[in-house]
């Protein structure tokens, strides 16, 4: 098959003249067992990119399989960390060497601007180091002080352990999923978003030439109802990590839950961002609609509810209004586009139904948002909106992932604190204030698993990121306590 890539790199057109694709189990790259296959595509352009295969329990099966023989009869489980780190930092610095061809790749699988896409790679690389570097110091034997007993814990990886991924930022996410993982020794089947397969397979290529043994690193590519359900729901699989919605996250803790597997799940949110009237109006709305328009809106952690003083309201109304009907939406590869498309026609039609739900339920439309074209491209692509009204609207109550914004404004600190944590969400929100101590009340309010001040979508290695309630469940990911997750605890005891 022809791939339409754009502007293709060498390794990017080799890669993926391929096609026919072949997902990486146990060190070789294999089609599924019925030979099915699906198309990726470009959400720029609608073109097909390449064809994946479209695996079924019994690919599953052999993935499990494979990470399991590859966990006990490697050596990869035995390895001190520091030998696992040598082998994890060769995966990092190939990731880092080919990270133009990554960023083109996912950039062109996820409709991402090609530097956002640059930017996730390089977040791939810094994760892995940053557990790299946890693993050398973590403590693999504590002993215990306990009274008439000689007593010690001892620190394991678990075994095989399944991700399944979604496709806002598929390489990244499987950065932060898989480099805990890794490091503390377990190994891996990662069932990439049947949107976005690419970045995980040339993960498989990049595998290899690092020289990580067969079957630590495997990639199952399919649909979620199969491939993903045959992977929740496997028995041989140790531990679960599941990042996507909600909906799915029930059916893949229900699953797990039937085989009493440990399941971690990161899941949507309907983040709030708090606006007091001291704040620098310009910079503010400045930063906010550069959040809403990131990755098309397409963020879990998004600010979604701007509740603004009223004091200021029409005033920020008007500078996020300008800001954002100023934003370039453009094809993600062009250099001038600011906003690219969203990832699919699927989800095109979800933003723009809200638009219609909201305004149904008499939302006021304060940037009417909609569906953008742009010249010569046939891809999914929408405008930034502005909404306005009852916070008890289902724009402002359900996730939308697009860029859309609903704005309510508020009269003091107590209301405004009810209203943000008014959701079922539990993700992220932000105080914005000159106030500090205000703001650090605030923050320290919210019902959520993150609170920034001053800020949004801020991430740093070492600060833990997690939702609670609808956003998540069983501990976030990229501190120091994700590690841990990713290791046994065995107490060793001897009666004196
Ligand atoms: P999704 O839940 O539809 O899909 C996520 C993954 O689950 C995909 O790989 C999909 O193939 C798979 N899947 C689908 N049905 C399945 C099933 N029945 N069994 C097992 N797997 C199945 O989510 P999406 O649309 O890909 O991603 C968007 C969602 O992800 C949003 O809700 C967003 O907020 C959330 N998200 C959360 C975080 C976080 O860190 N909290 C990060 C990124 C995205």
């Amino acid at each position: 098959m022809r791939s339409t890539l754009e502007n293709p790199l060498k390794q990017v057109s080799e890669f993926l003249s391929q096609s026919p694709l072949k997902a990486f189990i146990g060190g070789e790259w294999v089609p599924a067992a019925d030979g099915a296959t699906f198309t990726t595509r470009d959400p720029g352009t609608g073109a097909p990119l390449a064809e994946v295969p479209a695996m079924g329990a019994k690919d599953v099966d052999r993935a499990v399989q494979a990470a399991t023989r590859a966990f006990r009869t490697s050596g990869w489980a035995e390895m001190t960390p520091n030998v696992r780190g040598v082998l994890l930092h060769r995966l990092a610095d190939e990731v880092e060497k080919h990270k133009p061809v990554l960023a083109r790749i996912e950039a062109s699988d996820a409709g991402k601007i090609l530097a956002q896409a640059e930017g996730d790679i390089q977040n791939f690389v810094d994760t892995m180091r940053y557990f790299i570097e946890i693993s050398l110091h973590v403590e693999r034997r504590t002993p215990l002080a306990v009274k008439g007993h000689e007593a010690t814990t001892v620190r394991l990886p678990w075994g095989p352990c399944g991700f399944i991924v979604p496709w806002n930022f598929p390489f990244l996410l499987i950065g932060w999923n898989i480099s805990p993982a890794l490091a503390a020794g377990n190994t891996v089947v990662i069932k990439p978003a049947e949107d976005t397969p690419l970045s995980a397979l040339y993960l498989g290529h990049l595998a290899q030439k690092a020289g990580i043994p067969g079957g630590v690193i495997n990639v199952v590519t399919g649909y979620g109802e199969t491939a993903g359900a045959a992977l929740a729901s496997h028995p041989g699989l140790k531990r679960m990590s599941f990042t996507g919605s909600p909906e799915v996250g029930r059916l893949v803790a229900e699953a797990c839950g039937r085989n009493l597997t440990p399941a971690k799940l990161e899941l949507g949110g309907k983040g709030a961002a708090v606006i007091f009237d001291d704040v620098d109006i310009e910079t503010t709305a400045a930063k906010l609609a550069g959040a809403i328009t990131f990755h098309s809106g397409q963020v879990c952690c998004d600010a979604t509810r701007w509740l603004v003083q009223r004091s200021i309201y029409d005033r920020f109304v008007d500078q996020c209004v300008g800001r954002l009907k100023a934003v370039q939406v453009g094809y993600q590869l062009d250099p001038a586009s600011q906003m690219g498309p969203v990832v699919s026609a699927k989800q095109r039609d979800r933003v723009l139904g809200y638009l219609e739900r909201g305004r149904a339920e008499g939302a006021k439309l304060l940037l009417e948002g909609g569906p953008a074209s742009v010249p010569g491209r046939n891809g999914f692509y929408v405008k930034p909106a502005l909404m306005a009204g009852e916070l008890a609207n289902v724009a402002a109550r359900e996730e939308i992932f697009g860029p859309v914004a609903y704005l309510t404004p508020f009269e003091n600190e107590a209301q405004a604190i009810a209203m943000a944590n008014d959701t079922d969400y539990g993700l992220a929100n932000s105080v914005w204030s000159a106030d500090l101590d205000r703001a650090r009340r605030v923050a320290e309010r919210m019902v959520a698993g993150n609170s920034w001040i001053n800020a949004h979508n801020v991430f740093a290695h070492g600060v833990p990121y997690g939702g609670i309630n609808k956003s998540g469940l069983g501990g976030g990911v990229l501190s120091f306590e994700t590690y841990l997750d990713y290791t046994r605890g065995l107490s060793v005891v001897r009666p004196l």
